[in-house]
């Protein structure tokens, strides 16, 4: 048997040698998963900053390793902590939260640890799986075409006591999570930077981790991949309908400070699911399309600023492919939607006998 502890090679000499991969072998105990939100690992793209002619270094923040599979646990935590905080909440509580998934995860995960119940209100786009997985976690899901904002006043308006309404678009508490943790991480592991890629939905991360950057890095630019049909930053562009999910729309929510961003670029959703695709296929980062959209975003963005050798780029990977197995993972459904060519031959080394 190939032995793995002792291979005696140094990572990574060539491309194959990766494969020899010498584990540190560490062990550690937690006395609870929510000890392993946050601190998510920073990961150097290999081949797809080579594929795009591109000399600059890319790094991943692997977001989607977080224990509800997304950045949003992280607001999830702050949010709660922040209704804890304010004196309101009891084991009667019911936390309430309009979220296109991601949030509403952490907090029905937080809030079953936390033996409470919660409701998440949530669009007719998010996908099947983030609604399965909340359901699963004990939450109550409302998917709607209608306001969820509304929706959630409504709840909150019937039972004044016991809804906490934790309002991710308004609340502090969300940019400040961003700011104290995943903007502060950026920093710790990577020294100088000359960007920062994210997608925006609430806009929390992007004000928490852009002000984090900025004060330390006044000229590193930060910038936002707009999906296309979006009109947050694009103000002058068409809106229209786009899959990829958790980023954009057409309003700018009240955390967001469009300010500390420098730029933006418009991303499709066929090259941000093409994208999300090929970090998973190339640089085995399991991750989504809103992910897929900062990744494409970032190569324009490395393009049109010049950023050459020596330059250091990072991108954050929000959240995992757990959420999209029925949707871009699955070649059918690229296929579908006319982003891949359907095979013209499956199995076309295999000659029936
Ligand atoms: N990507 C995905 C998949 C998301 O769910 C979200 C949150 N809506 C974001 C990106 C954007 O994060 P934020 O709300 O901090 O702007």
């Amino acid at each position: 048997m190939y032995n793995f502890i002792n291979s005696g090679h140094k990572f990574p000499v060539t491309h194959r040698d990766k494969f020899f991969w010498k584990p540190t072998v560490k062990g550690v105990i937690h006395n609870s998963i929510l000890d392993l939100i946050g601190n998510t690992p920073l990961v150097k793209l290999n081949k797809i900053p080579k594929a795009n002619n591109l000399e600059c270094e890319i790094y991943a923040k692997c977001e989607f390793l977080n224990p509800g599979g997304s950045i949003k646990d992280r607001t999830a935590l702050a949010l709660l902590k922040d209704a804890e905080q304010g004196g309101n909440v009891t084991d009667k509580t019911i936390f309430v939260e309009p979220t296109s998934g991601n949030t509403g995860i952490g907090v029905a995960f937080e809030a079953a640890l936390m033996d409470n119940k919660s409701i998440i209100i949530t669009g007719e786009k998010s996908s099947n799986e983030k609604v399965s997985t909340m359901r699963l976690l004990g939450a109550e899901v409302i998917q709607t075409n209608k306001s969820t904002i509304e929706i959630a006043h409504k709840i909150h308006d019937k039972d004044l006591q016991n809804v906490v309404i934790l309002n991710q678009f308004e609340n502090d508490a969300n940019p400040r999570v961003h700011y104290e943790t995943t903007g502060e991480e950026i920093l710790n592991a990577m020294g100088e930077i000359n960007m920062v890629v994210m997608g925006t939905g609430t806009g929390g991360t992007l004000s928490g981790v852009g002000h984090k950057i900025k004060e330390r890095y006044p000229n590193c630019h930060i910038i936002v991949a707009e999906p296309d049909g979006s009109i947050i930053f694009n103000v002058h562009g068409k809106k229209h309908p786009y899959l990829v999910e958790g980023i954009g729309g057409s309003k700018a929510p009240i955390v967001l400070d469009k300010s500390v961003a420098n730029g933006y670029e418009v991303v499709t959703d066929e090259e941000s699911f093409l994208m999300a695709r090929e970090l998973c296929q190339k640089e085995g980062l399991l991750c989504g399309g809103s992910s897929g959209a900062a990744m494409a975003a970032a190569i324009k963005a490395a393009k049109r600023l010049k950023l050459g050798l020596g330059k250091r780029i990072v991108v954050i990977l929000t959240d995992g492919i757990r959420n999209y197995m029925t949707k871009f993972v699955c070649n059918q459904w690229m296929e579908a939607h006319l982003f891949l060519d359907p095979p013209e031959h499956t199995m076309s080394w295999w000659k029936d006998p």
